[in-house]
């Protein structure tokens, strides 16, 4: 069976064809600048050079229209014809509080899709458009939804409510979502697997760090925690994104700067953050650690901030699962930088964590990081986001 999988965004549009057979990846690539001047598709097939097509998309419908004909290209094409693609997975990023799951796409999901715009305004109108557009140029086709929110939607009430007026959760279902899901559900599954840990509970924290961070604790596959919110700007320090912060800090910056809310959140999305610690030196760790290795004072309270978070989650997720049984670490960050790891890995030592500074070498790659007489056991593991979607297509259709 071969899946498709989409991640459309408002301007972008990124695809991979997976043959789950052995779940390689048979092609992938990226529509940029869809609706804007200079479309571009770039098309990459593994032992090929890259096939880049420079042709208007002014909307997604042409964006998908090209990426069929690069699947098919006599060249660069990996598939005889469309047909021998059998599902689409969609990556949606809200599905409000009505999906707990992943769904199998008709027209009451997308009317849902629809209803959680306002919740999701940058993701969901795109990844609507991204569902159409498959539609019409693949008619008849299994399409699959999978949720960014479904991993959150397993936490209790004492976990998911704001403790803010009832009216508004009734009214709007204003409560953490948490986001990350579909990496949080494929790292944790695939943590349990890899570490064979026995069936039942099993307890397990997932570390999700790049330039968006969130962390989830799980049971048994199950979310009981997780660290983003009503949207992903709430809990760790990210690359440009605040985190938790007091609510009284927008007031008083709006009212004092004369700026708008919307002002504000674009500062706290997009100006904040390690960017905003390290003096705009930069939103990215290779930078940081560089700079703080120079004596940059600032570039060092940025990595600092963000590791005393961290920190602090991790800490308040063992507690709340009395203990953990596995902590893994993913994304560009969590994936790649050995010595952030190390240094958030040391504060547990109360816990019984032992890191093996040789296996913690490692870099983007599956490895178990800790001691085998570590109290908790330590993994590196990569996510696979595309992947996670397709397994969850092929289940659906
Ligand atoms: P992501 O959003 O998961 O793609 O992560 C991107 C971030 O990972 C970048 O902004 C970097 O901060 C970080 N990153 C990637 N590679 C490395 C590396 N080798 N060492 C430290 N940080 C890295």
């Amino acid at each position: 069976m071969k899946v498709l999988v989409i991640n459309a965004g408002s301007s972008s549009l990124k695809y991979q064809l997976i043959d789950m057979e052995d779940e390689s990846v048979k092609a992938k690539g990226l529509c940029e600048r869809i609706g804007i001047e200079g479309s571009k598709l770039t098309h990459k097939v593994p032992g090929k050079e890259d096939y880049v097509v420079e042709e208007a998309m002014p909307s997604h419908n042409e964006a998908i229209d090209l990426v069929l004909k690069a699947l098919i290209d006599p060249e660069y094409g990996v598939v005889a014809s469309a047909d021998e693609i059998d599902a689409v997975g969609h990556r949606v990023l809200h599905g409000g509080a009505v999906y707990t799951e992943s769904i199998k796409i008709n027209d009451d999901v997308k009317k849902v899709i629809r209803e959680c715009f306002d919740l999701g305004p940058l993701h969901n109108p795109a990844n609507l458009m991204g569902i159409e557009a498959c539609e019409k140029a693949m008619p008849g086709k299994s399409n699959v939804a999978v949720f960014d929110t479904a991993f959150g939607m397993s936490l209790e009430p004492y976990a998911y409510r704001y403790a803010i007026p009832e009216e508004y959760y009734d009214k709007y279902k204003i409560r953490r979502y948490g986001f990350h899901g579909t990496s949080h559900m494929f790292v944790s599954g695939e943590t349990i697997r890899y570490a064979n840990l026995p069936e039942g509970h099993q307890r397990v924290i997932v570390c999700h760090l790049g330039n968006g961070s969130s962390i989830s604790a799980s049971i048994g596959g199950k979310a009981v925690d997780t660290s983003m919110g009503l949207t992903p700007l709430e809990g760790l320090i990210m690359g440009t994104r605040s985190g938790d912060l007091d609510p009284a800090v927008v007031q008083f910056i709006c009212d004092h700067e004369n700026i708008s809310v919307d002002e504000m959140l674009t500062i706290l999305n997009k100006k904040s953050g390690v960017l905003a610690l390290s003096g705009n030196l930069s939103s990215d760790f290779r930078d940081l650690a560089s700079a703080a290795a120079d004596g940059n004072e600032k570039a060092k309270l940025a990595l600092d901030a963000f590791r005393h978070k961290v920190v602090k989650t991790i800490g308040g997720y063992l507690a709340v699962m009395d203990g953990a049984d596995a902590i893994a670490f993913t994304g560009g960050i969590g994936e790649n930088d050995c010595a952030m790891r190390e240094s958030i890995l040391k504060h547990f030592s109360y816990a019984g964590i032992k890191i093996d500074e040789e296996k913690n070498k490692v870099r983007g790659e599956r490895a178990e990081i800790s001691t085998p007489d570590s109290a908790i056991r330590v993994f590196v593991l990569p996510t696979n986001e595309e992947l996670a979607i397709a397994r969850e297509t092929v289940r659906l259709s």
